[in-house]
C-alpha cells in the first residue's frame, strides 16, 4: 500500500504539484477518460450517483434501436433478455467475492432488501428478533418493518437497534435473534465494519447475517465467500456507475438457495414461467429472488458500466481510495482548522470506506456554496457534508482543488448568502 508519506511527501508540505505527480504515477488514472464528466466540475458525489461512462449512450442506443426496435418480442430469447438479471449478476459477482449463479439483479435496493431479509428470517422460524442499526440508511429500517410484519404475521417480529453509543451488537445478540442486517460501510460517516469478523460473531449465535453493500461495491474489497456470509444486497448506481435507477443486486450463499423463500413470488422466479401454471413453484437457485419483468433499459446502462469494471484491478481501487481519503483528511486538518470543521470519518484506514464526512454547523449552506463553485458533494442532516472518492475518475489534484475551494468558501463566508440556505427536495 502506498501512503502519502511513502510518496516522498510529508502531508504537511504536500502541494498541488505533489498531487499532480501522484496522478502521473496512478495506474487507475487512464480510467478517468472513460467518463463524460462536465468541464470545471470536481465530482465528489459518485457515492450517491456515479458518473456517466462515455460509451453508455452508444450502448443504450444500440439496445433501443436493435434489440427493442428491430428484435421486438424476439429479443427475450435472441438478445438474452430473460437471462439478463443473472447474466449481469455474474459480472457483479467478482466485485463482491461471489461465484457465478449466486447474484441476481432485482428492483430498487429497498425492494431487494425486502426479498432477502424475509428469506433470511424465514430460515429461523423459531426466533423472533431482527437486529439493525439505528444509524443505518433509513429505508433499510423502513423495509425491515415490513419484514417484521410479513414474517411475524399476527405477532410482528421484534426489532432491536444497535448504536455506536450502545447498545452494541454483543449486547443484543442472543438465541432469539433470527437476522442481523448491517450496512458494511456507513452512508454518513464512511465507517466500515469488519465483514468477516461480524459475520462470524452473528453466525456463532445461530442467526443469519444480511449485508447491505450499497457503499461498498466498487469502493472497497468485499469477499462474501471467504467470510462465509449468508445474504447481501447492494445498489449499482453509486460506485458502479450504472445510472439513475439502475437495478440493485441480491446475493445468497449457495447453501441457502434451495430453502430460501423470498417475500415476493412472481412469475420470473418460477421454475417454468411459460407453463403458466396456477401454483407457484420456485426455480432452483438464486433466480427465485426474481419477481417480474426486469428493467432492461436500466440494466443495459449498467452493462455498459460493467465493461469498465471488467478491466479494473480491485486492489488498485482500494489503494487509491485510501490515498485520496487520506489526502483529503490531512489537507482538511491542515487548512480548515480555523473554521470548526470536524472530520467524523474514521482516521484508521482499516475501518474507512471511500468517503469522508465533515461536520459543520452550517454544512448545508457551505455545501450549496461549494456546489455553485463546481465542487459537488452532498449533505446529510443534520450537519454532515459528505464527499465521495471514486478512484476511477477522481484525481489527487481534484482533492487538492476541492479543499482549496472549501477553504475559500469558509474564509470568505460566502455561504452566509441567503440563497445558499434554500433547500431542494433532495439534499
Ligand atoms: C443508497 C442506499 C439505498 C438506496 O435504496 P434504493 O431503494 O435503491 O433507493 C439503500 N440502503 C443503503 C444503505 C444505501 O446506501
Amino acid at each position: 500500500m502506498i501512503h502519502l508519506t511513502d510518496a516522498a511527501s510529508d502531508p504537511l508540505t504536500i502541494d498541488r504539484a505533489t498531487c499532480e505527480s501522484l496522478d502521473a504515477a496512478d495506474p487507475l488514472a487512464p480510467f478517468r477518460d472513460r467518463f463524460a464528466l462536465p468541464e470545471g466540475v470536481v465530482y465528489l458525489d459518485g457515492n450517491s450517483l456515479g458518473a456517466l461512462p462515455k460509451h453508455t449512450r452508444a450502448h443504450l442506443d444500440r439496445v433501443v434501436a436493435e434489440e427493442w426496435g428491430v428484435g421486438l418480442i424476439r429479443s427475450w430469447n435472441d438478445a438474452g433478455w430473460f437471462a439478463k438479471p443473472q447474466a449481469v449478476g455474474d459480472r457483479i459477482a467478482r466485485l463482491i467475492g461471489a461465484g457465478p449463479g449466486e447474484v441476481v439483479l432485482g428492483d430498487s435496493t429497498s425492494a431487494s432488501l425486502f426479498q432477502v431479509a424475509t428469506a433470511a428470517a424465514r430460515l429461523r422460524p423459531e426466533r423472533r428478533v431482527i437486529v439493525a442499526e439505528r444509524g443505518s440508511f433509513p429505508t433499510d429500517l423502513y423495509v425491515l418493518e415490513s419484514v417484521q410484519e410479513t414474517v411475524g404475521g399476527a405477532q410482528p417480529l421484534e426489532r432491536r437497534l444497535i448504536d455506536d453509543a450502545g447498545p452494541t451488537l454483543d449486547d443484543v445478540l442472543d438465541e432469539d435473534v433470527a437476522v442481523v442486517v448491517l450496512t458494511h460501510v456507513d452512508y454518513r460517516t464512511g465507517r466500515m465494519h469488519d465483514l468477516a469478523e461480524v459475520t462470524r460473531k452473528v453466525q456463532a449465535t445461530g442467526a443469519i447475517m444480511v449485508w447491505d453493500l450499497c457503499h461498498s461495491v466498487g469502493a472497497v474489497p468485499v469477499d462474501l465467500a471467504s467470510a462465509g456470509a449468508d445474504f447481501a444486497v447492494g445498489c449499482t448506481y453509486k460506485y458502479l456507475n450504472g445510472g439513475p435507477g439502475s437495478p440493485s443486486f441480491m446475493w445468497a450463499a449457495p447453501r441457502h438457495h434451495e430453502q430460501a423463500r423470498p417475500a415476493l413470488t412472481g412469475w420470473h422466479g418460477h421454475a417454468r414461467p411459460f407453463d403458466f401454471t396456477v401454483e407457484y413453484e420456485p426455480t432452483p437457485g438464486i433466480g427465485r429472488f426474481r419477481v417480474g419483468t426486469p428493467q432492461l433499459l436500466s440494466m443495459a446502462a449498467l452493462e455498459a458500466s460493467l465493461d469498465i469494471w471488467d478491466e479494473v484491478d480491485l486492489d488498485a481501487v482500494r489503494e487509491k481510495s485510501l490515498r485520496l481519503t487520506e489526502l483529503f483528511i490531512s489537507l482538511v486538518d491542515r487548512r480548515l482548522a480555523a473554521w470548526q470543521v470536524e472530520v467524523v470519518t474514521p482516521r484508521r484506514s482499516a475501518v474507512r470506506g471511500s468517503q469522508v464526512a465533515l461536520r459543520h454547523e452550517d454544512g448545508y449552506a457551505v455545501m450549496q456554496a461549494l456546489i455553485e463553485r463546481g465542487v459537488i458533494g452532498d449533505f446529510r442532516a443534520p450537519d454532515l457534508m459528505r464527499f465521495g472518492f471514486t478512484p476511477l475518475y477522481v484525481s489527487h489534484a481534484d482533492v487538492w482543488d476541492a479543499v482549496d475551494v472549501l477553504e475559500d468558501v469558509l474564509a470568505s463566508e460566502v455561504w452566509r448568502e441567503p440563497r445558499f440556505a434554500r433547500r431542494g427536495a433532495v439534499t
